[in-house]
């Protein structure tokens, strides 16, 4: 689904990201650890064109979206991005914040981009809530109705950027209930996590960066019960 090859980007002269390399396969679900800073975020943005590279190449489904000539709005509706603050748009409802993008972007008619929006809140358990506000969720539901308005556009791939980290512990669980789902209807994913155990139960590839370095890539297995790098190992013994 996705190849990153030779990606480098910087912020000045600070290089952030440090000649990555990394493919991601249909319905693998892979999981970015490092310590802040490292360039989690940024990578996800990248591949997102939330950031433009300064060398390498991206790849999704063969096409080169790092070639400038790429349709950014295209390449945004087939990768979904959530972050960690909701970002949810407060002057509307549940439904209109689903719809909006299909409705605008995608030109969706209003009638199916709302059978649609319903659908999607009734698999995630919020069917109630789809004339709410906002402001009158809970975190965890405003986090699951960003998850699902990422989802109205039916993209081939998600990224997850530190998405239960702004949340209360017990509202924790309800997000990664819906990961987990999506997981298993078979979503390719890219996400950050602070969650370690959430990470090595969800996560097919784990992937270490360490000040822009993709250092150590493994399965869960290998990477937490036998990381290769003393960096990772340092990392590891720091957040477990
Ligand atoms: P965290 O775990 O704290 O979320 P991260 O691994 O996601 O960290 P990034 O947000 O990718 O880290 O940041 C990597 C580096 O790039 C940091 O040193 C950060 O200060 C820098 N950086 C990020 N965004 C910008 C920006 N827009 N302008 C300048 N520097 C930036
Ligand atoms: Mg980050």
């Amino acid at each position: 689904v996705l190849a990153l090859e030779g990606v480098w980007k910087s912020y000045g002269d600070h290089p952030v990201l440090r000649g990555i390399d990394l493919e991601v396969a249909p319905h693998e679900v892979v999981c970015l650890i490092g310590a802040s800073g490292s360039g989690k975020s940024t990578l996800l943005r990248t591949v997102n064109l939330l950031e433009t590279v300064d060398d390498g190449v991206i790849t999704l489904d063969g096409q080169e979206i790092t070639d400038p000539r790429v349709d950014v709005d295209d390449v945004r509706k087939r990768v979904g991005i959530v972050f960690q603050a909701f970002n949810l748009f407060p002057h509307m409802s549940v439904l209109d914040n689903i719809t909006l993008a299909p409705r605008q972007v995608h030109r969706v008619a209003r009638k199916q981009a709302e059978e649609q929006a319903r659908e999607l809140l009734a698999r995630f358990g919020l069917a109630q809530k789809a004339d709410a506000y906002p402001d009158q969720l809970s975190g965890g539901q405003q986090q699951r109705v960003a998850i699902i308005r990422a989802l109205a556009t039916q993209p081939r791939l998600m990224l997850l950027d530190e998405v239960t980290s702004a949340l209360d512990p017990e509202l924790v669980t309800e997000v990664l209930g819906i990961i987990r789902e999506l997981k298993g209807a078979g979503m390719t994913m890219v996400m950050t996590t602070h969650e370690m155990s959430f990470c090595r139960d969800i996560a097919d590839t784990i992937c270490f960066l360490d000040d822009g370095v993709l250092l150590e890539k493994g399965s869960p297995e290998q990477i937490f019960g036998d990381p290769q790098h003393p960096r990772t190992r340092d990392f590891l013994r720091s957040v477990i």
